[in-house]
């Protein structure tokens, strides 16, 4: 690691620290992510190499994190080795930014061509990943990177969700939010696919709009009230085979709300787009790749991306 001069650390993810550093060859700042993977002298587990390789081609695409190299590195204290991967480096985050926008010095809304603009991308990048058989699993305002003078925004923690399980609680026994978790994850289904994700960019969606989350529930019970009170408590005629799942109860039972008075900034076609990725049915949710061509993205010029 001597190749890296540490400049500070920029973030706790879910499975460590984040340091921003520098390559003292190139001067190219890098994040530094050191992964927490339980090694033994038999070295990187292959389902972690293939995580990372699988990463790294991902990691191609303009709107995903870009891995530059992975360090392998022995630990001097156990003498087990670490692996740090090493990221691009980008200048913050969706929830800092949304936070900047809501606490700065002049707080307003985000301009509506620029969650336009975000959403697009956080589609083509989810698009992407799901044409090569990745879900992401965690998608939520922090995981998403943005190059703020050049209006990108960019994926990252993706893959680490399947070689590393998604822990309920961070290293540092933090609770990972559940606010942007799909009703059928919360519920205990076992064969989710790439609906809980598009479940997730709704969330982000609507959060860029109301620069509040949609659904911010404390424990998995408080988040399943917090979506059944807006969209109405899920029936077997909406969502065939809902109570037959793990977790299901009997919960209160709410009518749907109107959806547009939860973000009173988005027109209709906004608001159309959003109801279709939160879809009770996984089935009938709009995939990443059917968003990119719905009509709230017609005022866009997508040739840009
Ligand atoms: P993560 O483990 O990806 O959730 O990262 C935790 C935090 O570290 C993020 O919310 C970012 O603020 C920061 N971070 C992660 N990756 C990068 C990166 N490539 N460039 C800059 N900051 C990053």
């Amino acid at each position: 690691m001597e190749k890296y001069e540490k400049l500070e650390k920029v973030g706790e993810g879910t499975y460590g620290k984040v340091y921003k550093a520098k390559d003292k060859a190139t001067g190219q700042l890098v994040a530094l992510k050191k992964t927490r993977l339980e090694m033994d002298e038999e070295g990187v587990p292959p389902t972690a190499l293939r995580e990372v390789s699988l990463l790294q081609m991902l990691s191609q695409s303009l709107y995903v994190v870009r891995l530059l190299c992975v360090e392998h590195v022995d630990n001097k204290k156990d003498g087990k080795p670490v692996l740090y991967l090493v990221f691009e480096y980008l200048d913050t985050d969706l929830k800092k930014f949304i936070d900047s926008y809501r606490k700065g010095p002049n707080p307003g809304p985000l301009a509506p061509a620029m969650v336009q603009s975000f959403l697009f991308q956080l589609c083509k990048g989810v698009a992407h990943c799901h044409s090569h058989g990745v879900l992401h699993r965690d998608l939520k305002p922090q995981n998403l990177l943005l190059d703020k003078d050049r209006g990108i925004l960019k994926i990252a923690d993706l893959g680490l969700g399947r070689a590393f399980t998604v822990p309920l609680k961070s290293y540092t026994h933090e609770i990972v939010t559940l606010w942007y978790r799909a009703p059928e994850v919360l519920l205990g289904s076992t064969h989710y696919s790439t609906g809980v994700d598009m479940w997730s960019v709704g969330c982000i969606f609507a959060e860029m709009v109301r620069r509040q989350a949609l659904f911010p529930g404390d424990s998995e019970f408080q988040q399943l009230l917090h979506i059944f009170r807006l969209l109405g408590t899920p029936t077997e005629k909406q969502w065939a085979g809902v109570t037959t799942l793990r977790d299901w109860h009997v919960y209160p039972v709410w009518e749907p709300q109107n959806l547009a008075r939860a973000v009173p900034a988005l027109g209709p076609d906004g608001v159309d787009l959003l109801s279709r990725m939160l879809k009770y049915d996984p089935a009938e949710r709009i995939s990443a790749k059917e968003a990119m061509d719905h009509p709230y993205f017609d005022s866009l010029d997508k040739s840009q991306f």
